[in-house]
């Protein structure tokens, strides 16, 4: 898949209604993206390994996107791919008295991925560009400001700590967004995402499109780059979302750390305490370290 089509250069104007939420690229449908969806994920889950085990990068992965976008959903399906080990979500709500006490972001830095580890940011530093913008609740001069503190703040986990920035809009039309919301009506399993204010909040719908077409251009960087995700089919969002991830911690060219310890001397270690054994225990470890061995192996 050409991932590059979703990225926003920096500097580019955005035109949402200009991009189709329903593109599914080379893909038919959803079967027809299934084995490279398998590919993805278990591709995924093995340079998850070597981060965690490297440490010495981080990833962190936000979600915007409009109710019943689907953020919920990548969640789940990233997840699907990754060990919990290592992996963290972080939602973003809103904010209480405390957090609206203090400059925007000091909710969100504690969040910020350690090296080694993945955080998905589900909703971000981005409703305060969007959200607040939309409903006034802070002045103009204050969310215009704001998008030099969210450049600086991305540059920081950039540059300041490795961290490998990608964020994700999932572009969904207004059509998909009604059908959503009545499987949320009919769907029993689906009801607790219900929300007294999905309705008005649609109605604001051009609002939020230029609130995010202005915090997409003022914030797509090089090194934090935002991906418009067309997203009324979820396979193929899914599919996309993960193609970004697994070319970005590809990207970053990670060495499987060296043991720190002296292994010649661990070895006479090992001839120590094997040799404390019992002739037939010797026999029984030896059985098991080949079939440990042979099994490794084949999971590759
Ligand atoms: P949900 O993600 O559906 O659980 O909803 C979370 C709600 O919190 C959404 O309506 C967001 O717009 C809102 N929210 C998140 N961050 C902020 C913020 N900084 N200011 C105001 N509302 C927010
Ligand atoms: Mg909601």
């Amino acid at each position: 898949m050409k991932i590059d089509k979703f990225r926003i250069a920096p500097g580019t104007k955005v035109k949402l209604g200009k991009i189709d939420p329903a593109d599914t690229g080379d893909y038919k449908n959803h079967a027809d993206a299934a084995q490279r969806q398998e590919e993805l994920l278990a591709r995924m889950r093995e340079l998850q390994a070597k981060l965690y085990a490297a440490k010495t990068n981080a990833l962190v992965i936000v979600l915007q996107g409009l109710d019943a976008a689907g953020k919920d959903g990548v969640v789940t399906h990233v997840m699907s791919g990754l060990n919990p080990e290592g992996t963290r979500v972080a939602s973003f709500k809103q904010p209480t008295a405390e957090e609206t006490a203090h400059d925007f972001l000091w909710r969100v830095h504690p969040h910020a991925p350690a090296k080694g580890d993945i955080v998905i940011f589900n909703r971000s530093h981005y409703e305060d560009v969007l959200v607040v913008r939309v409903h006034q609740l802070v002045p103009k001069v204050v969310w215009k400001s704001r998008y030099e503190h969210i450049r600086n703040f991305e540059h920081l986990l950039a540059a300041g700590n490795d961290t490998t920035v990608l964020k994700f809009y999932l572009h969904i039309s207004r059509e998909a967004q009604l059908a959503r919301f009545k499987v949320r009506l009919d769907e029993p399993d689906h009801e607790w995402k219900i929300s007294k204010t999905d309705y008005a909040e649609r109605e604001l719908w051009d609002e939020y499109t230029a609130a995010f077409e202005e915090a997409i251009a003022q914030t797509s960087t090089a090194e934090a780059p935002w991906f418009v995700i067309p997203s009324d089919n979820k396979w193929f969002r899914d599919l996309a979302i993960s193609e970004i991830i697994v070319a970005a911690i590809e990207g970053m060219k990670l060495q499987a750390p060296k043991a720190e310890v002296d292994l010649e001397e661990i070895k006479q270690d090992y001839a120590k305490a094997l040799a404390e054994e019992s002739p037939e225990n010797q026999i029984k470890i030896a059985k098991l370290v080949k079939k440990k061995e042979k099994s490794l192996k084949q999971a590759g």
